[in-house]
């Protein structure tokens, strides 16, 4: 820890003294990163000349990919002044791989479970958000998760972001809106890559690319980072709406940017859900 972080964590102040209107003040959120292991995720297409080509996708990000992942998640949220917090010394909750429903499922029902993430299609009225992902979740690493695999009442204590091999056809994320669940795939078939053959997509927006938050050479198809901080944006209640900003991180082409509106809005949402407090500390002006 830097001497001014250290400086910046003597000034916490008392969470009734907050204001999410308070410009001055960086909101500390906990989070939680899952990196879910133990389930394989096949999926299958069939070439033009009738051959069957399969994608096998397990988990290759690493904690210490996901450390990087996380500071550029941090990177796009610091206009807003909202800082996702995973360090468990600073009252987060950690980047920890799992494995898949706690290594508990039976081998047929973590097939099955696996079956139906792939064949996930976008217009699916199967609630894979209440049924499907959380049965995969580790219920000792989540306090709103009981051991059936489907969400309890718990009070959350902190954001939980699961990264899966795959989350479904030509999918990249979901996460509950306004809730403390998240889930982003790290395979995607999502276009620029064809539907049907997954392929594990950029883990960060390039370094080529400082300052972080500069639009030339940001990936067309997006990194984790990205859909991360985006999937975030929901959980803070944000919707797909672009306030005029083509590198809009809700609508845009390329997800980067947070307007004024929208950073009033998660502010105000994130002083609703868990929080650890607030760093006396100025928000980058965006
Ligand atoms: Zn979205």
């Amino acid at each position: 820890m830097n001497a001014l972080r250290l400086l910046t964590l003597l000034c916490f102040l008392p969470l009734a003294s907050l204001h999410a209107e308070d410009p001055n003040k960086t909101i500390l959120l906990p989070l939680g990163v899952h990196l879910v292991t133990g389930v394989e995720m096949v999926r299958e297409a069939v070439l033009r000349n009738g051959d069957t080509e399969k994608t096998v996708m397990n988990m290759p990000v690493t904690i210490e990919k996901a450390k990087l992942i996380m500071q550029q998640v941090n990177a796009i949220w610091a206009p807003a002044g909202i800082e996702w917090v995973t360090d468990p010394e600073q009252g987060g909750g950690g980047i920890v791989s799992e494995k898949a429903g706690g290594g508990k499922l039976s081998a047929e029902r973590l097939k099955t479970l696996a079956e139906q993430v792939v064949g996930r299609q976008r217009d699916s009225k199967i609630r894979y958000m209440d049924r499907v992902f959380p049965a995969l979740a580790d219920p000792a690493n989540n306090e709103t998760i009981g051991n059936n695999g489907t969400f309890n009442d718990a009070r959350p204590e902190l954001y939980h972001l699961y990264l899966f091999p795959y989350i479904g056809q030509t999918l990249q994320g979901t996460a509950k809106i306004s809730g403390t669940f998240a889930i982003v795939g790290v395979f995607s078939d999502k276009s620029p890559n064809k539907n049907g053959f997954p392929k594990a997509r950029p883990h960060l927006i390039p370094a080529k690319s400082q300052p972080v938050l500069s639009l030339p050479n940001f990936p067309r198809d997006g990194s984790l980072s990205a859909t991360i901080a985006h999937e975030l944006g929901h959980n803070l209640s944000l919707l797909h709406v672009d306030e005029g900003m083509k590198d809009n991180l809700m609508k845009g082409h390329v997800k980067l940017r947070l307007g004024p509106i929208q950073i009033k809005k998660a502010r105000e949402q994130a002083m609703k859900g868990p929080r650890i407090g607030a760093l006396d500390l100025p928000r980058p002006v965006p």
